[in-house]
């Protein structure tokens, strides 16, 4: 069996040699999962370096950022997959009706087969390898497809990934859209995708054509509500972290703000800028742990967007500075914001945090009803009733209060959006489950025929006890 090199992959072969591989199933055993579970998080111990200098090429992510956001992440769900796998392989019991026993019933996980992930660009490490855990945890071979927009991570995990999985399990196939359109004229037993909602699109088009199941991760204009907060400079803190983190490339990203009153208008606004200061100094070119964008047409779109609110009448808070060239925008917040503005139109994906003031509490719950359901939605609050509400009533991926992004990074929580923020969910045992066919199998033997009692023909005593019996 010819196996991956360092040099991609051609989509048909890595599928032709993967499925022949998942028909043997030697990606089943849960020691080979355990090997390549382990094997990824010794080619992330070892590779450290060289990963982090990638992700700082293409998105000039800081050293720490990428521990965090990436590479530890990824760890975490490898870590954690490791310490369940027997549990999550093991039969789950299913109680058998008394009209139906004796019998026994289970429903077990067994592997669907060969799957397929297509990862994004904005977490280039953790979006292809973070899927990637549970893939293998769940004993599948595996096609991953790197967004080519992050190349020089792209380009290390190519590399990388044939050295410490085995390569007959495993295929880096990284071409960008001609490779991952080649790759989903194929069937797959599963087809985890994360990116935009166009091209997200594509993918599920192409999937239905063979009927491949899906798990669609996209993104969304996330809202933020905040109300008045006996710690707004927490509050701001907080809000500026999910918002500037990875230089507003995030999905789960606070993409705006709805400052309920007058109050927290004014908080917002008095603390943001501090907290902006506070994290990246008072030029955050010259700061180590603030990024760029990923190109210089996502900064040319940002700018432009922002121009045409501020001649519509809206302000800069903060920031505005920009080199296109150069992929730089400041983290900047802006005020006065129409619901029919530029930034509102689409996902920003980018550091420009739009302030909106509603009156109500209700008139920021209807404001998100409006719209296409998020990916995640947050709320700052003193009040409990609001907090209440707030999970009761808005549809979202995700929900958090006073706090933003790290139910992204929690092994306990699965992690996908609802509506058009997504399809399905993976994190932890949802990753698992996703990668799995639950598959339930019931035992009754017909030593002694039971089932006798519903056979026909259905004389007056049958047509009286059947209907009851269940
Ligand atoms: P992207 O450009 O990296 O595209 C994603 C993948 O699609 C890549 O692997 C790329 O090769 C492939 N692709 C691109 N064009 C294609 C085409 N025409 N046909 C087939 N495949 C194609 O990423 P993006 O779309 O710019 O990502 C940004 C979006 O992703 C945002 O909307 C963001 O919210 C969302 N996102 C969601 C999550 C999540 O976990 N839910 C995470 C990150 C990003």
């Amino acid at each position: 069996m010819p196996s991956a090199g360092a040099r991609p992959e051609e989509p048909d072969a890595a599928v032709e040699r993967l499925r022949a591989a998942a028909r043997s199933r030697a990606a089943h055993p849960r020691k080979v999962r355990i090997r390549q579970l382990k094997g990824l998080k010794r080619m992330l111990e070892e590779n450290e370096q060289r990963l982090l200098d990638a992700l700082a090429k293409d998105l000039h992510k800081s050293p720490t950022e990428a521990r965090l956001t990436e590479i530890g992440t990824v760890r975490a769900e490898i870590d954690h997959a490791v310490l369940h796998l027997t549990d999550w392989m093991d039969p789950r019991p299913a109680k058998v009706p008394l009209a139906l026993q004796p019998a026994s019933a289970h429903v077990r996980a067994r592997p669907k087969g060969m799957v397929l992930v297509i990862g994004a660009w904005n977490y280039p490490v953790q979006l292809l390898l973070g899927p990637l855990v549970p893939a293998l945890a769940a004993g599948n071979t595996v096609v991953v497809s790197p967004s080519e927009k992050a190349p020089a991570t792209a380009r290390a995990l190519q590399e990388l990934l044939p050295q410490y999985l085995d390569p007959a399990l495993i295929s880096v196939v990284s071409g960008g859209r001609d490779c991952v359109q080649a790759l989903l004229a194929h069937p797959w037993d599963h087809i985890l995708y994360t990116g935009g909602e166009r091209v997200g699109r594509i993918v599920y088009e192409a999937a239905a054509k063979t009927l491949s199941p899906v798990t669609l991760e996209l993104g969304g204009k996330s809202p933020t509500v905040v109300t008045p907060s006996r710690n707004a400079t927490a509050m701001a803190r907080r809000i500026a972290f999910g918002k500037f983190t990875n230089a507003g490339q995030t999905c789960v990203a606070p993409d705006y703000v709805l400052a309920v009153g007058e109050v927290a208008h004014r908080q917002l606004l008095e603390h943001l800028p501090t907290a902006i200061r506070e994290f990246y100094g008072e030029d955050p070119s010259a700061s180590a742990d603030y990024g760029r964008l990923v190109s210089a047409e996502h900064t040319r779109r940002l700018v432009d967007m922002l121009e045409e609110d501020v001649r519509a009448g809206a302000r800069v808070v903060v920031g505005g500075r920009a080199d296109v060239a150069g992929r730089y925008l400041e983290p900047t917040v802006v005020d006065g914001v129409r619901p029919e503005g530029a930034l509102m139109r689409e996902e920003l994906f980018g550091p420009v945090l739009p302030i909106l003031r509603v009156d109500t509490f209700q008139e920021a719950l209807d404001f998100i009803a409006d719209r296409p359901h998020p990916l995640a939605a947050y709320l700052f609050t003193d009040s409990l009733r609001y907090h209440r509400a707030f999970e009761d009533q808005v549809q979202a991926g995700a929900v958090s209060t006073d706090v933003t992004l790290i139910h992204a990074g929690m092994v306990t929580l699965p992690f996908g959006g609802v509506g058009p923020s997504g399809i399905g969910a993976y994190h932890g045992q949802a990753g698992f489950d996703t990668f799995s066919h639950l598959r339930p199998a019931l035992t009754k033997s017909d030593q002694v025929d039971t089932l006798k009692a519903v056979y026909p023909p259905h004389g007056w005593l049958k047509r009286k006890t059947i209907p009851r019996m269940l």
